[in-house]
């Protein structure tokens, strides 16, 4: 374990492909660092950044396992060149980050390094790179940024769909259902990556629901990865523009109206994300909340006292309160959902509101947001001979699928 820049008379094969390796990264960072104007092309959508933790600078904890790994700093945030850098350990343990990058490599504890004046760290690995007991493709980027760190895995879309298609949706299912899952999936992440690299963000996907959810490489499945290679390179457009592939659980019998749950995704003229009815019927859900705890999110959100709820009642995805004896205060039943919780308000499908002693009993239909691809719905449309292209179209209307690459050639971003 040496610094990379020593003067080394041997290089082994090994060192030989990290060097390699390390021209190649280097050359993607480059591209990586610009933010105005985006002129992307299709390789730098191919290393996406998946924000795997925030973490507060004082909490820190970070051990990276992994084959031969190296590590690499930089004293820019976005570097187009790395300074230096140590390798060949299977374990990095980071002891502090600011003002002094602090660490240990291997498990032995008696390899410390400091590195001052750093911006951005990457760790690289001949194989695989393990945080927290789960695995991960790809490589890990390391950004202080005010009074956290963000751990990154910087990876190909290819890797990251394997992942995240049997995340969002059951590997066991439908092939046509998966293979539109990932077409959804991969539009969805180069819409958000466009929109954060705009902004000149860090990062470009969350890789929890935030987003989409990433695990890394434990849910990887030869039918999904499947579903992935021969859907390769697929997005949906409409008006030439990736959509917001939008898509959810079970959607209780009608998707809804994209423009009105996400008004500030959507712009008035968007049409693809209109309702459809659907074939799946939609599980049904009741779960009771405490009357204590409305009161407590309502009193907070009209910013006032209340002192009574004396009716709720629901109307057309609205729900009404009757507070103070007469006062009323209305709020969508999507907006419900946020304010109490997505688990216990199941989907904006509430069919029944009750109340009963100090709780109140909400019953529904359906799981998620409702809108765009309903994926209950696309699993029943698979197992009745439709293809995937039948199901994206179903679920978004006016829209095409064509290829990345060509949509890129001629894209205005
Ligand atoms: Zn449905």
């Amino acid at each position: 374990m040496q610094p990379l820049n020593s003067n080394k008379p041997i290089q082994t094969h090994k060192q030989k492909i990290k060097k390699i390796l390390t021209c190649f990264i280097l050359s993607s960072l480059i591209i990586l660092s610009k933010t105005y104007p985006l002129n992307l092309q299709k390789n730098e959508l191919d290393n996406l950044r998946i924000l795997l933790e925030k973490i507060n600078t004082e909490d820190i904890n970070l051990t990276i396992k992994g084959n031969y790994l190296s590590l690499k700093y930089s004293t820019e945030e976005f570097p187009s060149i790395y300074q230096g850098g140590f390798h060949l350990a299977n374990q990095i343990t980071i002891l502090s980050l600011k003002p002094t990058l602090k660490f240990f490599y291997d498990h032995n504890y008696q390899n410390t390094n400091e590195i001052q004046n750093y911006k951005n760290i990457m760790i690289l690995s001949s194989n695989y790179l393990e945080y927290k007991g789960k695995k991960y493709r790809g490589k890990f980027l390391i950004i202080p940024k005010d009074k956290n760190y963000y751990l990154i895995n910087l990876i190909g879309m290819d890797d990251y769909l394997r992942s995240v298609v049997p995340s969002e949706m059951p590997s066991s299912w439908e092939l046509e259902a998966l293979k539109a899952q990932a077409i959804a999936a991969r539009t969805y992440a180069i819409k958000v990556t466009i929109e954060r690299r705009k902004k000149g963000e860090i990062f470009d996907l969350y890789s929890t629901v935030l987003d989409q959810a990433y695990y890394g490489m434990e849910k990887e499945n030869p039918k999904t990865d499947e579903a992935v290679y021969k859907t390769k390179d697929l997005i949906i457009v409409y008006n030439n523009q990736p959509i917001w592939a939008l898509y959810h659980s079970n959607c209780g019998g009608e998707t809804l109206d994209g423009k009105i749950v996400f008004p500030q995704r959507l712009n008035t003229n968007d049409q693809y994300l209109s309702p459809v009815k659907c074939l799946y019927k939609g599980k049904n859900w009741e779960n009771k909340v405490e009357l204590y705890t409305i009161k407590k999110n309502l009193a907070k959100l009209i910013n006032s006292n209340i002192y009574s709820i004396d009716n709720i009642y629901t109307n057309n995805f609205k729900i009404y309160f009757v507070y103070n004896k007469n006062s009323i205060y209305s709020l969508y039943t999507w907006e419900i959902r946020k304010l109490i919780g997505y688990n216990i308000i199941r989907s904006p499908y509430i069919t029944n509101l009750l109340i009963q002693g100090e709780y109140v009993i909400f019953q529904g239909i359906g799981f998620g947001h409702g809108v765009g691809l309903c994926q209950f719905g696309a699993n029943m449309l698979a197992k009745n001979g439709f293809n995937y292209q039948e199901i994206i179209k179903y679920y978004y209307k006016n829209i095409e699928i064509i290829d990345l690459g060509r949509w890129l050639e001629n894209a205005n971003i």
